[in-house]
């Protein structure tokens, strides 16, 4: 099935990052270069606020012709892992992007350790035997400058042994660590002789045992810019205080000028009914909140994909959002719109009965099998039509039909007459129920000169439902979500609350016995389409051979569901 390509039109969204950029590539800066980074930690999926982050700085790339590197930043040995490094390399896959160099942050450790050397011996740099509790203690705070630590006047070369003999594995983790000297009564409680390097007798899923000790992110990371000749290394808002520290690195090993990186911080991403914080999402994952980091649920990257959201339309949000320096919280709303619209372009449409109803046409002939021409894309008659076949028993939505129905109903109830879907006009005669009193069955009749779907005598009939002929019907199992947070901010509960009470309890809902027009039965892995009146869906890769399993997407809007509401519950 071809899909047509979505309408990906450019927006005017503010992005100050981009006109930094343009104004440095204006004024010759690095010699008008742009390279830029996106450099993850290992530490989990990635979530649309990531994706926010690699359309900027991927973005930027391509628009003034320069490089993005992906960079694992797989500083920290306890929280990482291959999983994660495949599915980050996925993701990024996924989105569209391709990077300049695929570098990690564990390559660089001869490197920053040799610069760690320089740095003591430029009385840059000092090993500290203090706890971390007493050098947290000894920090000062707002009001009052730190507590300079009695090692702070140790020799360069006293301090070039220790921290050899730290390196040689002579010392337990926490034992000692290595600081910046800086300025312990600096107004920038970052500046206060910040840790570079502390001690973890831990194997690293890059590095295995080689290392003992690894630096801080705060030191690793500018000076991972400055190797892979980064220009404009974009992060998040809460490194802002950081960036005196990104730039005393810089310059105290000598990157100045066109070879210093320059940090620019613009706002998360966050959004309404949602929790964007890859450690949070873990909890979900390992407490079985959710079935996996893919769980269509999940606001991650893999999730999303699962889920039926295209790459376009992640892009596309993560354009039309802009880039600025005020945190807010985005709506998702927005996102849910961009990706409609887009999955309304791409999508074939066919018919299924999520909860099926049988209904027989008593006055059609036994055997007797039509074929119903229907179109695949009402925006594109291009397209052309598809051949469904129709009989004398149906399955139609339970959902459709009302034993009372209240006025303005203009679907399936006793007496009342409604079009099947491109197929003819049907009135329910009778109702068949179980031992339990359960609707099992609607005995009904056909006009048969209403074939086509309209009457001779041009008698209204105003609703019409999807149907799909029982013999022919593939069987699908189908998941329905709601948002997984009832609240619009989860996290931003009254005091002592947790994000946790505001999980939504009905965000999965499976239909077992779901029943779709015969062509589905070849859908493969991934596979779009609309199921019309119902939404959009995709096939999950639970998907076995004989056992088909749907993600809804997203639902159409539904008109009837906001009617009930100012009807009041009709
Ligand atoms: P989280 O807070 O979810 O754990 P993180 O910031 O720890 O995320 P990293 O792997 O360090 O995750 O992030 C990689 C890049 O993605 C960083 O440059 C970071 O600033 C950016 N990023 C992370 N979350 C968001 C977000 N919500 N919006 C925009 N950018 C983000
Ligand atoms: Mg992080």
């Amino acid at each position: 099935m071809t899909e047509p390509a979505p309408k990906n039109e450019p927006t005017a969204a503010p992005n100050f990052v981009r006109d930094i950029v343009q104004a440095d590539v204006n004024s010759g800066k690095a010699g008008g270069r742009v390279a830029t980074r996106f450099p993850p930690e290992p530490n989990g999926y990635l979530h649309i606020g990531h994706a926010k982050s690699i359309a900027l700085n991927f973005g930027l790339a391509t628009q003034f012709g320069g490089i993005c590197n992906l960079r694992l930043d797989d500083t920290n040995p306890l929280a990482e892992s291959d999983e994660y490094v495949r599915a980050i390399i996925e993701d990024v896959r996924w989105l569209g992007y391709d990077w300049n160099g695929l570098f990690w942050a564990s390559q660089y450790f001869e490197q920053l350790y040799a610069w760690a050397e320089q740095l003591i011996l430029a009385g840059k740099a000092y090993v500290d035997e203090q706890s971390l509790e007493q050098i947290r203690a000894t920090r000062g705070n707002f009001y009052q400058a730190g507590v300079e630590s009695p090692a702070r006047s140790r020799s360069p070369e006293e301090n070039l042994a220790l921290f050899r003999r730290m390196k040689a594995g002579e010392f337990t983790d926490g034992e000692r660590v290595l600081r910046a000297k800086i300025d312990m009564a600096s107004p920038n409680q970052n500046m206060r002789d910040p840790l570079m390097y502390r001690i973890r007798h831990t194997a690293h899923h890059n590095t295995g045992d080689a290392w003992c000790l690894y630096p801080m992110y705060d030191y690793a990371h500018p000076l991972s810019d400055a190797i892979e000749g980064i220009t404009h290394s974009i992060c998040t808002l809460e490194f802002e205080d950081h960036r005196p520290l990104y730039d005393w690195f810089l310059v105290a090993l000598g990157f100045v000028g066109d070879t210093k990186p320059e940090q620019i911080e613009f706002a998360r991403l966050n959004l309404t009914y949602t929790m964007l914080s890859k450690r949070r999402l873990q909890l979900l994952v390992e407490e079985n909140l959710v079935k996996s980091w893919d769980d269509p649920r999940m606001p991650t990257i893999a999730g999303m994909r699962r889920r039926g959201f295209s790459a376009e339309a992640l892009r596309r949000f993560c354009e039309l959002i802009g880039i600025s320096k005020r945190e807010g919280l985005g709506d998702v709303q927005l996102l849910e719109y961009v990706q409609r619209e887009d999955l309304n372009q791409r999508c074939p449409r066919h018919l299924g009965v999520l909860r099926p109803l049988r209904l027989v046409i008593e006055n059609w002939a036994e055997d007797e099998v039509r074929e119903v021409d229907l179109q695949r894309h009402p925006e594109y008659p291009q397209q052309g039509t598809r051949k469904v076949p129709f009989g004398r028993e149906l399955y139609v939505e339970l959902d459709d039909f009302r034993e009372v129905a209240p006025p303005k109903w203009f679907r399936l109830a006793p007496g009342r007459e409604v079009r099947l879907r491109g197929a003819c006009l049907v009135t329910v005669k009778d109702v068949v129920k179980d031992a339990a009193g359960e609707v099992i069955e609607l005995r009904c009749t056909w006009d048969p000169a209403s074939w086509g779907g309209t009457a001779v005598d041009g008698r209204k009939v105003k609703g019409t439902i999807h149907w799909v002929s029982a013999p022919h019907a593939v069987d699908a199992e189908v998941r329905l979500y709601e948002r997984l947070f009832t609240a619009e901010d989860p996290m931003g509960g009254p005091e002592g609350s947790d994000w946790r009470d505001s999980l939504n309890p009905e965000s999965l809902t499976i239909c077992q016995g779901a029943k779709l027009e015969p062509a589905l039965g070849k859908a493969e892995v991934g596979e779009r389409f609309q199921l019309e009146r119902l939404g959009y869906f995709c096939v999950d890769k639970d998907t076995v051979a004989g056992h088909l399993v749907l993600n809804r997407t997203m639902t159409l809007k539904d008109s009837w569901a906001k009617l009930e509401k100012k009807l009041g519950g009709a």
